[in-house]
């Protein structure tokens, strides 16, 4: 029997690359959105998966969702918006609002799905940090702290279930070519591929990839590990 995945934010860059590897590998994927159904709609058609109306920040979009999928094997909490600005000009609503989407909602997912895995004992959830949470990104303040908050609660949360048979892992990607970067001037790019030592910009296979690794077999003695997909960014 396939293996039932969610992406939230499967309709974006990087969850949309992680959709398509777990479906190639087998799994019936749910492809989370908020806004964009048409572009969620078209990748459940490609990847015979089915879009998932999932607001990460909407507990009733969660509740929902969990009566959809009632035995969801892999949770992959991808859904994330960054905000840039010096940390005292950024207004409180939106960091609020930062903060619900990239944490409040990872945990909240988290709490709902993880009750079907511990009554079949057994699931993986896999938590899209960043670097930032490594390291901390002026300018992208509360970004990094709601990054940082992830991997905190991923190795809370691994230690918790472990005795349940679930599996908590986090993904650090560097920087990754999507939407979320569009806005670096040519300039700007010239200037960060420098600070990567593999000299390359990711893509978001490189995050699919490790994601596909963290739920499969070949990692199920991993927990509460963060792993790091950023060309040597930071070592
Ligand atoms: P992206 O292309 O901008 O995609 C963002 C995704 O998040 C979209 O699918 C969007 O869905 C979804 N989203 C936004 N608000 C949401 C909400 N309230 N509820 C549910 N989904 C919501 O960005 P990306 O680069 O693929 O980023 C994916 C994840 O990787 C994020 O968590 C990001 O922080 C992390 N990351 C990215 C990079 C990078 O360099 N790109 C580096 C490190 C970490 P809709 O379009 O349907 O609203």
């Amino acid at each position: 029997m396939p293996k039932t995945a969610i992406v939230t934010g499967g309709s974006g860059g990087i969850g949309s690359a992680i959709c398509r590897r777990l479906a190639a590998d087998g799994c019936f994927v749910y492809v989370g959105y908020s806004s964009s159904a048409a572009k969620a709609g078209a990748l459940a058609d490609e990847i015979g998966g089915k879009a998932l109306k999932l607001d990460v920040s909407s507990p009733s979009d969660i509740e929902a969702a969990a009566k959809m999928c009632s035995c969801t094997d892999i949770l992959v909490n991808n859904a994330g918006v960054s905000e840039i600005g010096l940390f005292h000009c950024i207004p409180d609503e939106r960091s609020r609002r930062l903060m619900e989407i990239n944490l409040i909602g990872a945990m909240n997912c988290s709490r709902t799905f993880v009750k079907q895995m511990i009554a079949r004992k057994s699931g993986c959830i896999v938590n899209i940090s960043s670097m930032w949470g490594q390291t901390g990104a002026s300018c992208e303040v509360d970004y990094s702290a709601s990054k940082a908050g992830l991997i905190g609660f991923t190795k809370a949360l691994a230690k918790e279930v472990a005795p349940s048979g679930i599996r908590v892992n986090c993904v650090s990607p560097g920087f990754i070519m999507t939407e979320m970067n569009s806005h670096f001037s040519d300039e700007d790019l010239a200037l960060i591929r420098e600070d990567i030592p593999l000299g390359i910009f990711g893509e978001p296979r490189h995050v699919a990839d490790a994601v596909a690794f963290l739920v499969s077999t070949q990692a199920e003695y991993i927990t509460g590990q963060v792993l790091a997909v950023n060309g040597g960014m930071v070592i």
